[in-house]
């Protein structure tokens, strides 16, 4: 299995990635792909996956900056100046392990420490990286939430030069519309744990097992999102990449098959979207 979006470039794995890193190669995970939210996430994603890079186990990155970071150029960020941020993320994703652009796209859920960053400026954010991601013909790691028509609109303006597939949403949420018109758009559909909770989340219409049923199989990638969004029964404490196979269960369950013939067609999956990884 592959996880395809967490981030152990964060600082709560400063102290043990490396043991993070063998439960999960020791689980069964063979890909951890690391997505940067800032410039220094971006730049610690690429340099776990240069450090983490054997058969057995390794990690990929993907670099970009957060709509939640949309506001934060040119002022001090996590120790440093977000200056020329499109210049960095630039230089970053013409590394060999870079295998896309992200997590960029648009939030407009109101958030107690960060509210809703000004929407123009997301926006050009997202407009940004959607042209890198077409000139350097890697795909894109969308982040949507409470956003999707939006998100869609901006898409779809692009939509003759994209590569084909353009890339995935990762963590999906949303409604049936913004489902169908991403997977018209070409892109892949991510999962996380999350969908073993129950009920509707807040600001949300549509039950996320209802939007993995509509997701075609050839369509779907799994993810965790650690530190964040732990599947049950472990919702609470601190997630991590081995638990993508508890997600991976889960939508082999509600899709009805086996849980190997469910890791074997969303591995293929992953090398469609993902052309960077080493098969
Ligand atoms: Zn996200
Ligand atoms: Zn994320």
């Amino acid at each position: 299995m592959v996880d395809t979006h967490c981030h152990l470039n964060f600082h709560v794995f400063d102290k043990d990635v490396d043991e993070v890193a063998k439960r999960a190669f020791d689980a069964g995970v063979r890909i951890v792909v690391n997505t940067g939210t800032s410039i220094p996430s971006s730049r610690k994603a690429v340099e776990l996956a240069h450090k983490f890079d054997s058969p057995a186990g390794e990690m990929y990155a993907i670099v970009g900056v957060h709509p939640h970071n949309a506001d934060k150029a040119d002022r001090e960020f996590e120790g440093e100046i977000q200056s020329n941020w499109f210049e960095e993320i630039t230089k970053l994703a013409h590394d060999e392990k870079v295998i896309g652009i992200g997590e960029t796209g648009l939030d407009y859920h109101y958030y107690e420490s960060n509210g809703i960053v000004d929407k123009k400026l997301q926006k050009d954010a997202f407009r940004k990286q959607i042209e890198l991601s077409i000139e350097l013909k890697l795909p894109l790691q969308i982040h949507n939430r409470q956003a999707g028509e939006d998100v869609v609109s901006i898409l779809s303006e692009y939509r003759t030069k994209f590569q084909d597939p353009p890339g995935m949403f990762h963590c999906f949420a949303g409604t049936f519309d913004v489902l169908q018109d991403a997977l018209e758009m070409g892109f892949y559909i991510g999962f996380d744990g999350n969908i073993t909770y129950k009920g509707i989340a807040k600001g949300e219409t549509v039950e996320l097992s209802e939007l993995a049923k509509s997701t075609p199989l050839d369509r779907l990638l799994v993810e965790t999102d650690a530190p964040f969004l732990t599947p049950m029964p472990f919702r609470g404490r601190r997630n991590e990449p081995k638990n993508v196979i508890i997600v991976g269960q889960y939508l082999a369950n509600l899709k009805s098959v086996s849980f190997s013939e469910f890791a074997t067609i969303v591995d293929n999956n992953v090398r469609r979207v993902f052309k960077k990884i080493n098969a």
